[in-house]
């Protein structure tokens, strides 16, 4: 142990909670080699051995979709599944196979080398955005790669940690099948330098309940090995080497946590209602082609994130492969409304399959529907998937970043093109198709009036809502005193939306994280909502809440915020109350 380590001792180390719980454990410090392994290495084989080269490559790649194919029929949980779905559908993407074959056949690399070459581009692609969805997406290329390169070396793609006792993991960060191969008997927290709230490590440690807290910079380095560590992932700290009163306090955190969750659990499969039973519509945010929760436990599809189509191949997908999706997404829903948006992309969040140009001030350039509105061939073939799409089911489309009636005006135009594109080749679809928008451009929530009379429905986007209300990018933790999704001014503009669109009796839905939120499901509630869409894992902490609140006193806490000068106010407000 050097001296620079034993410094940190006793000390307090903060991070960003992004898996709820707390746990004292010794720190089992993982090394990462998937991602410090150098690249990329120019290792060249002798002529004549071009096709043995390709065939090896090719047999690891079998062996690779192999076992990711066992691995997703052994996955402890659905979210594990999709990722090694995902996964697998990386070593079938054409193109990247045969940029590395050709690599290998023209440039006589080492099949090792051209791995790391290819997939070096594609990450140096992904790395340059900052849209956590694409971001996640980085990991998993790096995960098939390493897995790709451990077989080459003559090995499995897997590796197991080895471990004996309760630990609290610490990785600089960790990948997906890491994370899906975690051995949940032992690990009992984690630490990373990397990822944030929607990492992938985030998602599965709040999946499987494990308690994790993200970006503790350096703690790979500054937590010795197998030092006894208190992980609080509620308040975002690690206390190294606690004395007795603290390991105490760090128990009872957890002990009350878990019987929070057994007491939520019980209202999973209940209806979303207030207790005076006023009904609250229950949605679920999905960012893939499949459904993972039971039927009984959710009332519609919110949000149906369609950029995770766009994400996984170099080139758009085809009409076909969305119409697919789409009709896999609305079986599975089994009769409930699936609410479809459409590409929201660009700007920042720019896609390997789609050449985009380089904006100053990429957050107010190009993105959703702006950018679907210049790009009309990727907006028709879009739009003509979901629509034969909507013979199927109750399907609704949804458009994300807009910002005036001009806009839906358009919107509405390129669906009746799509419309009448259709009809004159015999396909069917839903002509009432109901079209929506998102709000969380200020200058559509300022006009709600006006919007609610164009529109069928809307959904509120309180992620991107905050940030332009604050003028504060979501994306840079710098910036978390000013992002403020509690602001008087968030939550004066939110009552006014919601009153906009109940005086024209047309429903709204609130899908940004906000709704997910246990505090912020009932200030919601109590401002005028009536229908939220969240990420799964929240609807039993989210129901549980809106069950112990009259609609009335709801409506009270509301009114009481919207009296509050500043957002701490706020906060301490639903902090304080009662039912919380
Ligand atoms: C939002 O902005 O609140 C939202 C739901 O959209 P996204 O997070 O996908 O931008
Ligand atoms: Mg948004």
């Amino acid at each position: 142990m050097d001296q620079k380590k034993k410094k940190e001792h006793g000390i307090v180390l903060t991070g960003m909670p992004v898996s709820p719980g707390a746990v004292v454990a010794r720190a089992y410090v993982q090394d990462n080699p998937g991602l410090q392994w150098q690249e990329p290495d120019q290792a060249r084989f002798d002529p004549g051995r071009e096709g043995e080269m390709r065939d090896a490559f090719y047999r690891a790649v079998f062996q690779a979709r192999e076992e990711l194919a066992c691995l997703a029929r052994g996955a402890g949980s659905e979210v594990q599944g999709e990722i090694f779905a995902a996964q697998r559908e990386i070593l079938e993407d054409e193109e990247l196979l045969s940029r590395i074959g050709q690599a290998i056949l023209e440039e006589r690399l080492e099949p090792e080398s051209a791995i790391r070459r290819v997939f070096a581009a594609y990450e140096a692609l992904f790395c340059k955005m900052t849209d956590p969805l694409i971001a996640a997406r980085v990991a998993d290329l790096q995960d098939v790669k390493r897995r790709l390169l451990c077989i080459c070396q003559g090995g499995e793609g897997q590796r197991i940690l080895p471990l004996k006792e309760e630990v609290i993991l610490v990785a600089r960060d960790l990948l997906p099948s890491d994370m899906a191969c975690l051995d949940r008997a032992h690990i009992k927290g984690i630490i990373t330098e990397m990822g944030g709230t929607n990492s992938h490590t985030a998602i599965l440690a709040r999946s499987l309940q494990i308690p994790a807290i993200s970006g503790i910079q350096g703690a790979t380095r500054r937590i010795p090995q197998g030092i006894l560590a208190a992980l609080d992932a509620v308040a975002g700290e690690v206390i190294l080497e606690p004395d007795e009163v603290q390991q105490a306090r760090y128990g009872k955190i957890q002990e009350q946590l878990l019987a929070r969750r057994r007491e939520e659990a019980r209202y999973l499969s209940r209806p979303g209602s207030t207790r005076d039973g006023k009904v609250m519509g229950m949605g679920i945010n999905i960012g893939s082609g499949e459904v993972s929760v039971p039927g009984e436990q959710y009332d519609f599809v919110g949000l149906l994130r369609t950029e995770f189509l766009y994400m996984e191949h170099t080139a758009p997908p085809t009409e076909e492969e969305q119409y697919e999706v789409y009709r896999k997404v609305l079986r599975q829903a089994n009769g409930k409304t699936v609410t479809l948006r459409t590409l929201d992309i660009g700007g920042d969040k720019a896609l390997p399959c789609l050449a985009l140009p380089r904006e100053e001030n990429s957050f107010l350039g190009s993105r959703g529907l702006r950018l679907c509105l210049a790009r009309p061939e990727i907006f028709q073939t879009q739009l003509r998937a979901a629509l034969r799409a909507s013979a199927l089911g109750d399907l609704e489309l949804l458009f994300p970043m807009v910002g005036s009636l001009e806009e839906i005006f358009q919107a509405r135009a390129w669906v009746r093109k799509a419309m009448e594109g259709l009809a004159a080749e015999g396909f069917s679809y839903n002509p009432h198709i109901r079209m929506g928008i998102m709000i969380e451009v200020p200058s559509i929530a300022l006009v709600a009036d006006l919007a609610a009379e164009e529109v069928d429905f809307a959904s509120i986007g309180t992620n991107d809502l905050a940030q332009y209300v604050s003028a504060a990018d979501r994306m840079n933790p710098g910036m978390g005193p000013y992002y403020q999704g509690y602001s008087p001014a968030m939550l004066r503009l939110l009552e006014r939306i919601f009153s906009a669109f109940a005086a024209r009796h047309k429903p709204v839905c609130v899908c940004g994280e906000m709704a997910g939120d246990p505090q912020g499901s009932v200030l919601l509630a109590g401002l005028g909502a009536r229908k939220l869409s969240m990420d799964p894992a929240s609807l039993a902490g989210v129901k549980a809440a809106l069950a112990k609140v009259s609609l009335e006193e709801a409506k009270n806490l509301a009114g009481r915020c919207l009296c509050l000068r500043t957002q701490e106010e706020i906060l301490g407000e639903l902090v304080g109350h009662e039912s919380f």
